[in-house]
C-alpha cells in the first residue's frame, strides 16, 4: 500500500480513485477531506461505505502523532515534535502574530547540510518528507491550537523547521502547490516563505516557477572565509555566486528576498561584517532579518550582545537596506528547531 492520499492533488486523485471504478467527481470531496486534516477514510461521510472500503484497500492518509507538545508561557508559540509512520520525528511550530497565525514546517528528517550553528543538522540525515507529511504537520498544529479557541487556523508557512527546503525540491513544491489549493488549505502563495542555506541550482531552478512567495536566503555572513566555517554549503556554492543567483531570481520574479543573518558573538557580528554585508547587498531589493543566534546546548555559540546587534543594523539603515532586529520567540520551549529530535535521539 505504497500510495499516500496526502500526496496526491486532485488531478492524481482522480486518476486513482478512476482506476478503483469510483466517479471521477468524488476526487474533489476526497481531495478536501484529506486536505482539511480528515486522518480516516470514515471521516469521509459524503463518500459511500463501499468506496471508503475500496479507498482504505488501494492507498493511506500520511499522518503526524505528537510525540511532544509544547506552549510558550511566554508567547502563546506551539511546538510539537511529530512523529510519522515509521518512527522518524520532525518539528513544527505555531507562532502567533497580530496578523495570524504562521506555522514553521520541516521539510526533512534530519538535514545534510551541516551548519555549525544549527541543531538540525546534529542529529543527522533519516529521510525527505513527502508532501503529505508536510501537510500532516500543519493539520496537527491546527488541532492543538484549536483546543483552546476552536477558530485559531494557521494561514501563515514559513519552511524554516528541520531540513532544507530545496534539497527535497519536488516533494517541497508539490506541497506548496496543494496547501495553495483553493480546493485544500488555501493559503496564498503570498503566506509562504522558503527559507534555504543557499543551493545556487536550485535558487536558479525556482526562479523558473514563477511562484509569489518569498524565498529567504541563510546568509549569515558576508565573506566566504567566515560563512565557509560556519556553512559547508558555502563550499560548494560561494557568497559571490550566491548573490548572483538572488539577484536573477529577483528579476525573474519581481519579488523581494529576505536575507537571514543570525548574529553570533564574536564570530560574524563586527562593524566590518556590517560594512560588507551593506557592501555585498547594496541597490538589491532586500531585506535583512537579523536575529540574535540561538544558544543550542550542542553548540558553544552565544548570540551579540543587544548593543552590538543596534550597532550592526544601523550601519545597514545607514546604507539604505531595509533590515528589521527579531525578537526570539518560544526560548523557554527550545523553539528553535532541531533541538527536540536531537534530544529524542
Ligand atoms: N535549511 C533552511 C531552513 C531551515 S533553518 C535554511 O538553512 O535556511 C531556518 C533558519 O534558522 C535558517 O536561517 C537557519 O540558518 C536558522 N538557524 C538555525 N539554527 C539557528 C540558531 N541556533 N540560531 C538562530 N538561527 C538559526
Amino acid at each position: 500500500m505504497a500510495i499516500d492520499l496526502k500526496s496526491l492533488n486532485i488531478e492524481e486523485t482522480e486518476e486513482l480513485i478512476l482506476s478503483l471504478g469510483i466517479e471521477k467527481y468524488r476526487a474533489k470531496q476526497i481531495f478536501e477531506w484529506v486536505s482539511k486534516g480528515a486522518d480516516s477514510f470514515d471521516e469521509m461521510t459524503n463518500i459511500s461505505k463501499k468506496h471508503r472500503e475500496l479507498l482504505a484497500d488501494a492507498c493511506y492518509i500520511s499522518s503526524a502523532e505528537p510525540a511532544e507538545i509544547y506552549r510558550s508561557k511566554l508567547d502563546g508559540t506551539v511546538k510539537i515534535l511529530c512523529r510519522f509512520r515509521d518512527g522518524e520525528h520532525a518539528e513544527c511550530v505555531a507562532l502567533p502574530y497580530e496578523h495570524g497565525i504562521s506555522a514553521c514546517i520541516s521539510t526533512q528528517a534530519g538535514c545534510k547540510m551541516g551548519c555549525s550553528f544549527c541543531a538540525s543538522t546534529k542529529a543527522g540525515f533519516s529521510r525527505n518528507l513527502v508532501p503529505g507529511e508536510m501537510l500532516s504537520q500543519i493539520h496537527i498544529l491546527n488541532k492543538e491550537l484549536r483546543k483552546t479557541n476552536p477558530n485559531l487556523t494557521v494561514n501563515h508557512i514559513v519552511l524554516m523547521g528541520i531540513g532544507e527546503p530545496l534539497d527535497n525540491y519536488d516533494n517541497t513544491l508539490k506541497f506548496l502547490r496543494l496547501v495553495n489549493d483553493p480546493k485544500g488549505l488555501n493559503i496564498g502563495m503570498r503566506n509562504i516563505s522558503l527559507s534555504t542555506c543557499g543551493l545556487v541550482d536550485k535558487i536558479e531552478r525556482l526562479a523558473k516557477e514563477n511562484l509569489q512567495l518569498t524565498l529567504s536566503v541563510s546568509l549569515h555572513a558576508p565573506t566566504n572565509d567566515i560563512r565557509s566555517k560556519l556553512m559547508p554549503v558555502n563550499n560548494k556554492y560561494c557568497v559571490e555566486e550566491l548573490i548572483e543567483a538572488c539577484k536573477k531570481y529577483i528579476a525573474v520574479t519581481g519579488r523581494r528576498i529576505s536575507f537571514e543573518y543570525s548574529l553570533i558573538s564574536g564570530v560574524n557580528d563586527s562593524r566590518y561584517c556590517a560594512e560588507k554585508l551593506a557592501e555585498l547587498l547594496s541597490g538589491m531589493l532586500c531585506h535583512v532579518n537579523l536575529i540574535p543566534v540561538n544558544t543550542i546546548k550542542e553548540r558553544s555559540f552565544a548570540p551579540s550582545e543587544r548593543r552590538n546587534i543596534y550597532a550592526f543594523s544601523s550601519v545597514l539603515e545607514k546604507a539604505k537596506i531595509n533590515v528589521t532586529v527579531r525578537r526570539t520567540m518560544g526560548a523557554d520551549i527550545n523553539a528553535a528547531c532541531g533541538q527536540l529530535r536531537a534530544k529524542k535521539l
